[in-house]
């Protein structure tokens, strides 16, 4: 089998009305670079018709491979499962649902073509969020961008060009918990930018609620830096320096100044306020824990229930 120049990897979950016209505008962006491309339609466990759509086009256009999972098993490993399927000297990842331009391919592709590994697209502005989200994304972002000497290119998503050679490093980390944007920046190679404005979604709504959201910002932040356990173990540290004065304190009044205090206030208050540091270091460990542990088990990132290409 020879090899296509460049791999589309096309995650769906829900995207029924977002698929033909994706489709089509690929294949317009795609006449700019080359014939000789693949599609991979990753089905993430959508119950609508996206599936059936999908099939359709592998049926109609022997370029369109797709791979559909047994079960929802979420963006990231959707992701990864295109990247272990794909053939490409070459692979895109974009989001089904016309947030990310395809018209933007090409650019890519030329920055790609001067020798860069990794070209990402970054969002100068995003379209259709509300501004709590937006706020807290840029805040996510920046925040992980401090906590961790790993550069992690601050507004972009996991829209991006990437080499073979990226693309088989990928292969290569362990980790259950993708979080494939840092993950690249981990690994390095020449990268580069190309600025888009992000549109809103062209129909259906995000899959990423507030709960996935944090989830994926805490697999960012656990995958990539030690600082929420630094910070847990010094908050640790100044609480007990701040206790070990009271203790000092309260002996001094009660044997040198003889009077023995009534205070239920102060009492209450310490005590509740080392409980939740208590409660939120250990939550802390937690999240580390619960990440080793299910990088022990080693399961399987996800199953495949039907797929038109060999896996
Ligand atoms: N997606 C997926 N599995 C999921 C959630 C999302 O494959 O469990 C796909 C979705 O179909 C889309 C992309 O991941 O192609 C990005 O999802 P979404 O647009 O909901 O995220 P947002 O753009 O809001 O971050
Ligand atoms: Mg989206």
């Amino acid at each position: 089998m020879n090899k296509p120049t460049l791999s589309i990897i096309v995650p769906v979950y829900h995207e029924e009305q977002n698929i033909p016209l994706l489709h089509s505008r690929l294949l317009t962006a795609m006449k700019l670079i080359s014939d000789d491309f693949e599609i991979i339609w990753v089905n993430d466990g959508s119950s609508d018709n996206s599936l059936f759509l999908i099939k359709e086009l592998a049926a109609a256009d022997k370029r369109n491979k797709y791979i559909s999972f047994t079960r929802n098993f979420g963006h990231q490993m959707a992701l990864m499962a295109g990247l272990e399927a794909c053939s490409g000297k070459a692979a895109v990842m974009i989001d089904c649902d016309l947030q990310d331009p395809p018209e933007l391919i090409p650019e890519l592709w030329e920055q790609y073509e001067k020798g860069f590994k990794v070209v990402y697209a970054r969002r100068r502005q995003r379209k259709g969020e509300n501004i709590v989200r937006k706020f807290a994304i840029r805040l996510f972002y920046r925040l992980l961008h401090r906590t961790t000497r790993i550069r992690i290119p601050v507004d972009t998503g996991d829209f991006r060009l990437i080499d073979r050679k990226v693309i088989d490093a990928l292969k290569s980390m362990p980790e259950q918990h993708k979080y494939l944007r840092g993950q690249i920046a981990w690994l390095g190679f020449s990268q580069i930018a190309v600025s888009y404005n992000r549109d809103g979604r062209f129909a259906g709504k995000s899959k990423y609620g507030w709960i996935r959201l944090f989830r994926l910002a805490m697999d960012g932040f656990t995958g990539f830096s030690n600082l929420p356990l630094k910070l847990a173990s010094l908050g640790g540290f100044l609480v007990s320096l701040v206790a070990f004065i009271i203790i000092l304190y309260a002996l001094y009044s009660k044997f040198i100044m003889g009077n023995v205090i009534s205070g239920w206030t102060s009492l209450i208050i310490s005590t509740m306020f080392i409980g939740g540091i208590q409660l939120i270091s250990i939550g802390i460990i937690g999240e580390y824990i619960s990440r080793i542990n299910s990088d022990v088990r080693k399961r399987p990132l996800y199953m495949v229930e039907e797929a038109n290409l060999d896996l």
